[in-house]
């Protein structure tokens, strides 16, 4: 646990309180999840998955090529074709509850390992990433017998084999969001986590395995961007679901255009929390740092640019610079910690490349005086002001616990500089007034907009993108739409 340096800020400590990690198995080395078997990659290549909070290895992920790929993607057809596709939805249902029921029982151990592979702390994976997996289970399997009800008077069919792509900023509960639709509908999934943490799909794979499901109903495959490109390339894959950056989103998009592969492209974002005079403004200031720091800012929708109205912003700007000098950043496994590890060292120097960036382009850089552990990937919670529209942290995507901080006179004013950027995914609005918030939710170009609150999660509400940050919606009715016809 990184101690506290500046005493008089914080006023108190903690003592260190780590989550166990005894009751975990994870097994040295982890084979591709095919056709119900455990099968070794036909390259005889693994990589290692590593805990980014001390750089040590946890345990070998197997890489999948083209062939292994095009392997799940004959076993998914050949299970959609068979057992699973003739199976009724109130079976299928029964399924997606077990497995919905044995996450939970193995929820504490679901969240340790999402923590050691990941780097976000204990808090997060526990009480937030590992039950929403489960509710997402929970909620589609109630839907898989009543795909009529969902879809009134029109004709209900799967699509067929799903190829769905994860980024490592929630690996448990993307997976969740692609699969449990995914089955509900009918369909048969082949899956790829992130290279950098694919053990928990891994351990979802044990569950699935352990539920009876049907061999080749899910398949995951590990591996790198050229796993990914290998599902999207597959000409018997029926639809992609692909979750990460713009660059990769489009990439996929140039490469399914002219074949009948459905998509859903949930991409990156640049998402603004915004602060009027009459916000209550301890809230807010809580909300805002929920907003950004929350999981190492590595949330698509992260509320990554804050505006306040002037008259208030001295007193929003100090009450945040005390609040990030109270936040502990070390140990994910602490139940203390609020900021764990940046997921990767490929992710911290992004980070860092545009912290240097923002001092370069003159703005002014407020970070927490907290010491940080000096082994594994780690920084410190970073406010900017003094920063422009144009400028490039302001308009990118940094994926970190990194703030920009701007003013504003009036809402017209406000309105046009937060949807002045090429992405669209969320906002939050901070306000005494239900008026306001009508006026703001119905002029953000957002697909999600949080008044008084940020970075709330339900299986039942719809979550995506305008613009550049993707199309087609995840999470309730309309996530269940994306994968089935309808005529
Ligand atoms: P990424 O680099 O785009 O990777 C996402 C996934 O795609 C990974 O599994 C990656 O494999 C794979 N991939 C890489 N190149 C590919 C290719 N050419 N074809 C097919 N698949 C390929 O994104 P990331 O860095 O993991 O995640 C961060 C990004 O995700 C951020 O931009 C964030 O905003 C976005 N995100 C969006 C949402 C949303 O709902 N809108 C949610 C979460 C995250 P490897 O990991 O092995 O390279
Ligand atoms: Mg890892």
């Amino acid at each position: 646990m990184a101690k506290k340096t500046d005493k008089k800020l914080s006023g108190w400590d903690f003592s260190p309180s780590p989550e166990g990690t005894s009751h975990i198995a994870l097994k040295d080395k982890y084979d591709l999840f095919i056709d119900g078997k455990w099968v070794k990659p036909s390259s005889g290549k693994y990589f290692d998955s590593i805990n980014p909070s001390n750089e040590e290895k946890i345990s070998s992920v197997a890489h999948a090529n083209q062939a292994d790929v095009d392997k799940a993607v004959k076993a998914a057809r050949k299970a959609y074709n068979g057992a699973w596709g003739k199976m009724s939805g109130k079976e299928r249902g029964k399924y997606i509850y077990r497995i919905a029921r044995m996450m939970q029982e193995k929820a504490r151990e679901l969240a340790v390992i999402e923590t050691l592979d990941g780097g976000k702390p204990i808090r997060e994976s526990r009480d937030i990433d590992i039950p929403l997996a489960c509710n997402h289970f929970f909620y589609y399997a109630g839907w898989a017998d009543k795909l009529d009800y969902a879809f009134p008077n029109r004709k209900v069919e799967s699509l067929g084999v799903a190829g769905q792509i994860i980024p490592w900023n929630f690996p448990l509960l993307m997976a969740a969001w692609k699969i449990a639709p995914a089955l509900a509908a009918g369909n048969t999934v082949v899956l790829k986590p992130a290279e950098s943490t694919s053990l928990t799909a891994l351990k979802l794979a044990e569950i699935i395995e352990e539920s009876g499901l049907p061999a080749g109903v899910v398949n995951i495959v590990t591996g790198f961007g050229d796993t990914g490109a290998a599902i999207v390339n597959h000409p018997d894959v029926d639809k992609v679901a692909f979750t990460g950056s713009t660059d990769v989103g489009k990439i996929i998009q140039k490469a399914i255009s002219g074949t009948d592969k459905k998509a859903t492209l949930e991409l990156g974002g640049k998402s603004a929390n915004i602060i009027l005079e009459d916000a209550p403004i301890d809230q807010a200031v809580e909300g805002i740092v929920n907003g950004i720091f929350f999981n190492q800012g590595h949330v698509c929708c992260a509320g990554s640019r804050l505006f306040v109205q002037e008259s208030v912003a001295e007193v929003v700007i100090n009450k945040l610079k005390q609040r990030l000098d109270s936040l502990y950043v070390g140990n994910p496994l602490d139940k203390n910690t609020d900021i764990g590890a940046i997921n990767s060292k490929e992710q911290l120097q992004t980070i860092k490349k545009y912290i240097k960036i923002g001092q370069e382009e003159g703005a002014e850089m407020y970070q927490s005086p907290c010491s940080i552990p000096t082994k594994g990937y780690f920084c410190p919670p970073t406010l900017f002001t003094n920063v422009a529209q144009s400028s490039v942290i302001v308009q990118e995507e940094i994926f970190g616990p990194v703030l920009t901080i701007q003013t504003f006179r009036t809402v017209d004013e406000v309105i046009q500089k937060a949807n002045n950027t090429p992405f669209g995914l969320a906002a939050g609005v901070w306000t005494d007034k239900g008026s306001r918030i009508f006026n703001l939710t119905t002029k953000l170009r957002a697909g999600v907009v949080w008044a008084n609150t940020y970075n709330k999660f339900d299986p039942t509400s719809p979550f995506g993108g305008y613009k550049e940050s993707g199309f087609g919606r995840e999470g309730g009715l309309h996530g269940l739409e994306a994968y089935v016809k309808l005529s």
